[in-house]
């Protein structure tokens, strides 16, 4: 018997099964979302050593696709996919950063940082890309007509499902709310050769958008709402946990916008506890922005209701979203994972990520908002300072070089600089330099045995 897996409603009274295969999003009986559900007992029949030593085989070694972070774990992935569909850039196996330094800063010195964003497109989507693309690319194999691959984005996803999809010879679309996005987000899809439509609306009127549009035409639906995207992006946890020999974190913290990431997170420590992996599992944060802040919300009044809010502007511009579609998910994983929401201003989620660059990361605003988060929780002794703590950095810096710019300019309107640092500029003479240079190294000499002595 071969390893298996298919759609499964989840709604637990109903619980209605599709093909993997299938051009499916949401339950057909009952309209609820899916999640891919795995032949667990056949995956059981292998014992967890086996499972890891499998795992350590393959990560990062030239055995193609298996050196990918994602596709080294096909058999709890898409074990039904063919190794011709497979459309893999590498992605997984990206740096666990021992925060040493900002650690000691704020109180953890076992503090590290998952740095997602050093990946192909430059963010985690790229795990859950290549096995939706790859997914698209098996059944157009199979004679399926699908003509192209479509999302609503905040700027990550849309980057993703172009690249992958110019790999794989696939036409994507993608929905972008008009000046939201940053310009090196924006120009992802474009140099891909994607059908980039800019929509003068926010990122939740392009998902409805999509989401009509997929209903009409036989263009496959890309964003988090379809569950194959789930299946890549929970090897993260996996991943986390190979790289500490396979010892558990005692906490992640993570940002959340449409929450999907946070459901495949706690997908992968689910699996991992049932196969006997881990013994243990860590606790979950969500990070939110204030600005866009519907889960944090919820978890005040206990997830007794929900009310979606509409998102307002926020410089982590990728987690913009009022109405986020994975909520039902995230509040089960939550729920299972000691799960805490807390949020972030637009000057905490600034200064935090400009406080971390100063001790050698370089993060984007989203990053931002999970190290405030995280300063807060450890701050009111909701973290101790023996824990050892994982955050989530989901993109790299390089893609928001314009704002993080402007904050050294102190030009970001409602926001101080607090870590301000600007060039100095002179002219080209070498005794000016000495001089400013002088003053400038005694500067930061002061500032260090300063705090030093705290
Ligand atoms: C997509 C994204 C998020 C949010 O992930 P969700 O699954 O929508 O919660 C956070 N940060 C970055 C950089 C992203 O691209
Ligand atoms: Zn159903």
């Amino acid at each position: 018997m071969k390893h298996r897996c298919w759609f499964q409603c989840i709604d637990p009274d109903c619980g209605e099964k599709y093909e993997i295969f299938e051009v499916i999003y949401r339950c057909r009986k009952c309209d609820e979302l899916l999640e891919v559900v795995h032949d667990e007992a056949r995956l059981a029949r292998t014992g967890p050593e086996s499972w890891k030593r499998l795992f350590d085989d393959r990560i990062r070694s030239n055995k193609w696709p298996y050196g990918s972070g994602v596709w080294c774990r096909k058999e709890m992935v898409l074990p039904q996919l063919s190794d011709e569909s497979t459309v893999s850039m590498y992605e997984g196996g990206s740096n666990l950063f021992w925060a040493e330094r900002f650690g000691r800063e704020i109180g953890l010195p076992d503090l590290w940082v998952k740095q997602c964003g050093n990946s192909h497109t430059g963010s985690f989507k790229d795990l859950g890309m290549t096995v939706l693309v790859s997914a698209v690319k098996e059944m157009r194999s199979h004679g399926e007509d699908i003509p192209a691959v479509a999302c609503a984005s905040t700027g990550d996803t849309s980057a993703a499902l172009a690249a992958y999809c110019a790999a794989a010879d696939i036409p994507a679309v993608v929905l972008l709310p008009r000046n939201k996005v940053s310009l090196a987000q924006l120009v992802q899809p474009i140099s891909n050769g994607a059908i980039v439509l800019s929509l003068d609306t926010d990122f939740d009127g392009c998902m409805e958008t999509v989401q009509e549009l997929t209903k009409r035409e036989n263009i496959y639906l890309a964003n988090s709402m379809n569950s194959l995207r789930i299946e890549g992006q929970k090897t993260v946890g996996m991943e986390i946990v190979q790289q500490f020999d396979w010892q558990v974190p005692d906490t992640i913290v993570i940002p959340g916008g449409n929450l999907g990431n946070v459901s495949a997170l706690g997908k992968g420590f689910l699996l991992m506890e049932k196969l006997g992996i881990i013994d243990r599992h860590p606790r979950i944060v969500v990070a939110q922005a204030e600005h866009a802040n519907p889960l944090y919300l919820a978890y005040k009044k206990g997830f007794k209701e929900f009310e979606a809010v509409t998102a307002k502007p926020t410089l982590a511009s990728a987690i913009q979203i009022g109405n986020p579609v994975s909520y039902k998910k995230a509040v089960r994983i939550l729920q299972h994972f000691e799960g805490i929401v807390e949020q972030a201003s637009e000057q905490e989620l600034a200064d935090a990520s400009a406080h971390a660059d100063r001790t050698g990361m370089f993060n984007c605003p989203h990053t931002g908002v999970a190290l405030a988060v995280l300063m807060k929780l450890v701050k009111r002794g909701e973290i101790k300072p023996d824990e050892r703590v994982v955050v989530i950095s989901t993109a790299h810096g390089l893609k928001f070089a314009d704002q993080k710019a402007r904050y050294h300019q102190n030009a970001i309107e409602g926001v101080t600089g607090t870590f301000a640092n600007e060039p100095i500029e002179l002219p080209n003479d070498v005794a000016r330099v000495q001089e400013t240079l002088r003053r400038a190294i005694g500067e930061k000499q002061d500032a260090s045995s300063t705090a030093a002595e705290q």
